[in-house]
């Protein structure tokens, strides 16, 4: 991929393919920055957790009746276990990699929006840890960073995923900055207590699964983004982007 100009009209100075992995829990701001940093550097983008929840939208479709069971958020066994592996198996996702259009497709149809409900939240974490449907997602993942120049943001890319990656970060901010900044993004500026639970709850559940844990990869540098402005999050980035070596 050609690199973009930058602003003054000189081409960027990476001409040299580059995986920049982005790991932390919600509301750390994630998905602005890894956008943010593609479009500096003129790379695809790609948001993993999109994939689950869009893992997670199929299982609630085909399976409405186990909602109630996986809104506990531990990972599920037996006949669960195997209903909810059979349903991502054989569904169809697909994820735009434009940082300016990253859509979310399922069996062909847009699901950008309908992966972003409370109750897809809410079962999110529970599909997430079983490792069969981790399997079928991280294949699907590697598939798409092989092709190229990309910032890839979940949980488990640094650890997991693409351990290569020439820039790691882990970003962080505290509970409270994490909870304003989702509770702005879902409309709810004055729900923080709320919001800050479900975070909470949420980010127990994927710190404590057993397969891939959202942990800080040995090679990543940690980012507390609670005081910079996302501006000031991204530029840092772009620079260790500009420092990283060429890609093996
Ligand atoms: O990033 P987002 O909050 O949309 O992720 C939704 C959920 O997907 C996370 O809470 C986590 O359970 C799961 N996830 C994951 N591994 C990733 C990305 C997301 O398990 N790489």
């Amino acid at each position: 991929m050609d690199p973009m100009p930058d602003a003054s009209g000189a081409p960027d100075p990476i001409d040299r393919p580059v995986v920049i992995a982005l790991d932390g829990p919600s509301g750390t701001g994630k998905s602005t920055v890894a956008r943010g940093v593609a479009r500096v550097l003129g790379y695809r983008y790609l948001d993993t957790g999109a994939m689950y929840r869009a893992a997670t939208l199929a299982v609630l479709n085909e399976a409405p009746d186990l909602a109630t069971t996986l809104e506990l958020g531990s990972a599920p066994i037996g006949p669960v276990r195997e209903r909810v592996t059979a349903i991502v198996a054989s569904a169809k996702i697909d994820m735009g990699t434009s940082p300016d259009e990253a859509w979310t497709r399922l069996g062909g149809d847009d699901v950008s929006t309908a992966i972003r409900t409370p109750q897809v939240t809410k079962a999110v974490s529970a599909v997430s840890a079983v490792s069969e449907v981790r399997s079928v997602l991280v294949a699907a993942q590697r598939a798409v960073i092989e092709r190229g120049p990309i910032v890839v943001e979940g949980r488990d890319i640094a650890t997991v995923v693409w351990p290569a990656a020439q820039v790691q970060v882990y970003l962080t901010a505290s509970a409270d900055a994490r909870a304003a900044r989702r509770a702005g993004e879902l409309g709810r500026p004055a729900d923080v207590a709320a919001v800050q639970n479900d975070l909470v709850q949420r980010d127990t559940h994927d710190s404590t699964r057993a397969d891939s844990p959202l942990s800080v990869a040995a090679g990543a540098v940690t980012l507390d983004t609670s005081d910079l402005s996302v501006d000031e999050v991204i530029q840092r980035l772009v620079d260790m982007a500009r420092k990283a070596p060429a890609h093996e």
